[in-house]
């Protein structure tokens, strides 16, 4: 008698990041109020970077994606990355 145990294969993610990111500090969900630094849409993630104490960084879903290598080579010592942002 054999126990045959299925394996399912694994998905593999399409990107590195997943969907939410959040290091260091809790950062506060976005809201309507907040909007994307570059072109005023809503806002879709928030970057607080270490090189800097100034509010954090707001940027859409377009421009997240746009600059998502160059904000993580910039150390964020903490950002929040909405679901669906990245995919
Ligand atoms: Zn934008």
């Amino acid at each position: 008698m054999t126990t045959k145990t299925p394996t399912a294969p694994t998905p593999t993610p399409s990107v590195e990041a997943p969907p939410a990111i959040m290091t260091g500090e809790a950062l506060q969900p976005l809201t309507l109020a907040d909007r994307c630094d570059s072109c005023a849409q809503p806002g879709q993630s928030r970057w607080k970077m270490a090189a800097t104490t100034e509010e954090p960084l707001i940027f859409c879903g377009h421009h997240t994606r746009r600059f998502l290598a160059k904000l993580r080579a910039s150390t964020p010592y903490a950002s929040l990355i909405n679901p669906g942002v990245i995919a």
